[in-house]
């Protein structure tokens, strides 16, 4: 049977960080959904079809990626791409904090479904989609942190 994984974050935007995980997923697993949660309490500032389009981009040379964007419990939606593998990528200590909760919780709604924390690579650990927002946001380039080119 296929190993597949689901990377799932808000990804607003998806960041070099981000990107090396799924890079190194990719070798632990047959598959690596990348799952882009649309959260109706929480307003994106990126919209879901540019981030979409920008993931499709950075990962098109490579098979065994894809793309999809959804809303409702993480767990369910794991369930829904035959995935057994939620991946998740671990900066510090207050990412461990919360991916310890969050695993646990997902570990009671879904008990076949296995968490898998990758450290960050060093080099890319202070990357933050909250930081790139709010700097773009005041107009400073932010090509550097994101593995695509924002056609804004
Ligand atoms: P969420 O809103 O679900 O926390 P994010 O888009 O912020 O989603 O992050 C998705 C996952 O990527 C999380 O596991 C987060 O810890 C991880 N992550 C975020 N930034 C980085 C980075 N620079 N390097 C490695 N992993 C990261």
């Amino acid at each position: 049977m296929k190993k597949i994984a689901l990377f799932p974050g808000s990804f607003d935007p998806f960041t070099k960080g981000h990107h090396d995980i799924v890079m190194r997923g990719r070798e632990l697993f047959d598959e690596v959904v990348i799952g882009v949660g649309q959260n109706s309490q929480k307003q994106r500032y990126f919209p879901i079809d540019t981030m979409l389009e920008c993931i499709k981009e950075a990962f098109q040379q490579y098979d065994n990626v894809k793309i999809e964007s959804f809303t409702g419990l993480t767990a369910a939606f794991a369930e829904k791409v035959n995935a057994k593998y939620l991946l998740r990528g671990l900066r510090n200590t207050t990412d461990f904090e919360y991916e310890n909760s969050i695993a646990q919780i997902n570990k009671n709604i879904y008990p076949n479904l296995e968490t898998v924390l990758l450290i960050t690579s060093p080099e890319l650990a202070y990357i933050s989609s909250t930081i790139v927002r709010d700097i773009y946001k005041y107009g400073q380039n932010v090509d550097k942190y994101l593995p695509y080119k924002l056609p804004m």
